[in-house]
């Protein structure tokens, strides 16, 4: 008998029953979550992807069925013939949604047993998590991420009927493709028709997007895979899914306004309202007020307060009046211990050279007047914590007021990490407003020099277009050019980043020329790419967000592998199914490769 099923038909599922259904006929299929023996009477909780209820086996009404109940084991897969009866009122269970109904049992059909697991979707206690990853299909039976996935689907779905509804296509792109621009290292898949040759996996669909452009499909999206041989940092994957688009003929604004359409939808299914448009800050008032390129709002900005000082006094505190006095709020930390306040200037880390921590309470003492105007300055209340971070003297050390920013935008976070629980701020409140803090940072730099290589590179890629009035300045001053570059940040975290593009091929030549590249160069590299562009390409730009960390700040996860069905760990691993491996040696002979020991 192979037919397990014959003549049955689901009919319900097990999160759904209700008191309402009471008195009906219901089928359920699903696991064997936990079993209660209380001799004449079995319970057994069935599970499936939409909760459990509880099934009551009942000897005094069927020895045979109570009989083959009692072999039941946690993760069986079982159907379930019953009716649907309403508890009594003293054994309801408030804290299950099905929690007012059993169903009662007139037949059961164990459809497959179940090794004893190594862990039990139920369990309270997490094991470990390389445990987690080689048992991944019984890790995702557990509620949590049976609960991320649906809204994994929910959250992409949503997007894409936005997109659509705005007249976007999703169009695919190749995998099996070449070196596209985003600078990190590709995976290589080997030609075994023409040995020796190589697919590149796209670390972006960046120049197909383009392209389809110039193909006139003016709005473009793809919710797609997208690979970077990094090394991995705890909330990074070497796949990873990117909400990918591109427009033709749009400003900056043009794009902000289609982003902020999709994920006020992303957000809505998942129950949160968010502001839009979302705040605005150029790059380089991010790093003054912030000292981060991706500023976390929920926490106030800091002050330059030099002003708080008379003339002189800042000389004899031995701080360079001419870099900028940051003072750093972190609300509500209270009262804080000798023992507290060397902590936190170890937390400071080493003081450098030129930059230093001032300690606050010394400076009550000696400059109360300075001190108290220091802290109307950036609105202190008497609970909260105010570090101060400047410059020393002698000014001719090398601290810039940039540097002097992030150093102190770094503190700012470790403090804030520190007193997560005094403060409060990175709890749920329940308004989105203050819960999502979102913000455009545009203007970024086109380019960054490498100290060791000595030259210029993309701060993006090198098909971001420059900003119109900073295009004189490529040849003479490329560390002041501007880009038309912008990320979309949320709570600290980058979620996405686009510009507009280059357009014309003359810009383009010129970017190259200034990143060093010579034009053989960048025949090689881009060469089928440059030749498109010169057969009318629209003025075009877009963007490419992280699904996966979307995903994991509205579920209110930790980390990015409890949003990803099937995740790899720090190094790379697959531990389900064990990749990567070795090969055999007859493939690498068809593939014309040769493994070094
Ligand atoms: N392709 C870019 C990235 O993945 C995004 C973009 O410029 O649209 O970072």
């Amino acid at each position: 008998m192979l037919d397990f099923l014959s003549g049955l038909r689901r009919t319900d599922m097990c999160g759904a029953l209700r008191a309402s259904n009471a008195g009906q006929k219901a089928v359920l299929m699903g696991w064997v979550n936990r079993r209660r023996d209380l001799g004449n009477l079995i319970f057994v909780d069935v599970r499936d992807r939409s909760g459990v209820t509880q099934v009551v086996f009942n000897k005094e009404r069927d020895v045979a069925i109570h009989g083959k109940a009692s072999t039941l084991r946690n993760e069986y897969v079982i159907a379930v013939i019953g009716t649907v009866k309403r508890r009594d009122d003293a054994t309801i269970n408030r804290s299950l949604p099905t929690g007012e109904i059993e169903l009662v049992a007139d037949e059961l059909r164990i459809l497959n047993d179940s090794k004893q697991p190594p862990f039990l979707p139920g369990d309270s206690a997490l094991p470990h998590e390389e445990m987690r990853l080689k048992y991944r299909y019984l890790d995702l039976r557990r509620d949590a991420l049976q609960h991320n996935i649906e809204l994994r689907h929910d959250v992409a779905l949503a997007i894409r009927n936005h997109l659509s509804a705005q007249g976007f296509f999703e169009i695919e792109t190749p995998f099996m493709t070449r070196s596209t621009p985003e600078g990190a290292r590709d995976y290589l898949v080997p030609s075994r028709v023409q040995p020796g040759t190589f697919y590149a996996l796209p670390q972006s669909p960046q120049l197909f997007k383009q392209i389809l452009m110039i193909s006139g499909f003016d709005k473009y999206f793809q919710i797609v895979r997208c690979f970077r041989d990094e090394d991995l940092r705890a909330d990074r994957q070497p796949e990873f899914t990117q909400i990918d688009l591109e427009m033709s003929y749009p400003q900056p604004e043009t794009v902000w306004e289609v982003v902020e359409g999709f994920l006020t939808a992303a957000f809505r299914v998942a129950g949160f309202e968010i502001n839009t448009p979302f705040p605005r800050i150029t790059y380089d008032d991010a790093i003054r007020l912030y000292g981060s390129d991706k500023p976390d709002m929920r926490l106030p900005a800091m002050t330059d307060v030099r002003e708080a000082f008379a003339a002189g006094d800042l000389e004899k505190l031995g701080v360079n009046a001419a870099l900028p006095l940051l003072a750093i709020r972190i609300p509500n930390v209270g009262k804080l211990s000798r023992k507290e306040r060397d902590e936190n200037k170890e937390l400071f880390g080493v003081q450098t050279l030129e930059l230093s921590l001032l300690d606050m309470d010394r400076l009550e003492k000696s400059l109360p007047q300075a001190a108290a105007h220091l802290k109307g300055m950036c609105s202190a209340k008497p609970d909260d914590l105010v570090a101060l971070v400047g410059a020393r003297q002698p000014s001719d050390f090398k601290a810039t007021a940039a540097g002097l920013c992030k150093t102190a935008g770094a503190y700012r976070l470790r403090l804030a990490d520190k007193y997560r629980e005094r403060h409060g701020v990175f709890k749920r409140s329940g308004d989105p407003a203050q819960d999502f803090r979102f913000l455009w940072v545009s203007d970024f730099p086109m380019f960054e020099y490498d100290e060791d290589a000595r030259r210029w590179n993309p701060a993006h890629h090198p098909f971001t277009s420059p900003h119109d009035n900073d295009m004189d300045k490529l040849e003479s001053d490329p560390g002041a050019v501007r880009a038309l570059a912008y990320d979309v940040v949320l709570n600290g975290t980058e979620l996405g980043s686009g510009s507009i593009r280059i357009h014309r091929q003359d810009i383009q030549r010129k970017i190259f020329h200034a990143l060093g590249m010579t034009e053989d160069e960048a025949r090689a590299r881009f060469g089928f790419f440059l030749e498109a562009l010169e057969y009318g390409t629209p003025p075009h730009g877009g963007i490419a967000l992280g699904l996966d960390r979307i995903v994991m700040i509205i579920a209110g996860a930790e980390s990015l592998r409890e949003v990803i069905p099937f995740p790899k760990t720090a190094r790379a691993v697959d531990l389900m199914v064990d990749a990567p491996t070795p090969v055999s040696a007859a493939q690498l002979k068809e593939l014309g490769i040769q493994v070094q020991k």
